[in-house]
């Protein structure tokens, strides 16, 4: 079986670990190259602790800082799954993604050549930068397989790639989430690899809240999901566009 290429764009640093970070670890296990990519390290709107320490006196972080240890924090979360990380940099607050953020992502594509691609679900508004990094990666993955769409990357060396599989994800609870037109139909079983999954999530102290346990909250979401597909613990993706299939039969 060839070797599969999943590529995870996330608007912030922690979110591909948060929805997917199961699923990833087990493409990993496989053998699978797993690449995910942070739009922003999400400094500003997923520091929590950071910045309630700062508004009390009792940080002096910097937004720098703050990107740095994000960073950090990342690189070892990967670590744990078995995946490589890149970081793009851009600003959050508001994520504003115009043709040079895009080229950027593009190229991204066309280096990974991804055997799927996952990415926000792109009516997430619960933080609307979730929903234009969803967006803006299903243009990455059209211009990616355009001739015309040039990068600062010669076309000769980082040719054009068509992404066939682009899933979406949401972190907003209970990743079940009608109110945001999220119903998912792809369950992915991750019994042996949600403790990994967990192991990585323990990683982003940046945005711990005190009253929230990551593991058990994790678990509960991860055992809803579970539920629904007959598997112990799963995690819910939303595919983006299946081909029209013509079927002999209803049943078959
Ligand atoms: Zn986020």
């Amino acid at each position: 079986m060839e070797t599969g290429r999943i590529l995870a764009f996330g608007a912030h640093a922690a979110d591909p670990f948060l929805a997917a970070g199961g699923t990833l670890a087990k493409h990993s296990l496989r053998g699978d190259q797993v690449v995910i990519v942070c739009l922003t390290y999400g400094e500003r709107s997923h520091a929590f602790r950071l910045w309630e320490e700062k508004a009390a006196g009792k940080s002096s972080a910097t937004v720098s800082d703050i990107k740095n240890m994000k960073k950090e924090e990342a690189k070892k979360a990967a670590e744990i799954i078995g995946a490589d990380v890149k970081f793009l940099d851009f600003e959050e607050c508001p994520l504003v993604i115009g043709r040079t953020e895009l080229k950027q992502m593009v190229e991204v594509v066309r280096e990974v050549r991804p055997t799927a691609v996952l990415t926000h679900w792109i009516r997430d508004w619960v933080n609307p930068d979730h929903a234009i990094a969803g967006e803006s990666t299903l243009r990455a993955c059209q211009y990616s397989g355009l001739l015309g769409f040039e990068t600062t990357a010669a076309l000769h060396e980082m040719p054009p790639f068509k992404v066939e599989n682009i899933f979406h994800y949401t972190i907003t609870p209970m990743r079940l989430a009608p109110e945001i037109g999220f119903i998912p139909d792809c369950y992915i079983d991750i019994e042996n690899t949600i403790d990994k999954k967990i192991a990585a999530l323990r990683e982003f102290k940046t945005q711990s809240r005190p009253n929230l346990d990551i593991q058990v909250f994790e678990k509960h979401i991860s055992y809803y999901a579970g539920y629904r597909c007959h598997a112990l613990y799963a995690e819910t993706f939303k595919r983006n566009w299946s081909p029209p299939q013509a079927i002999q039969y209803l049943d078959h």
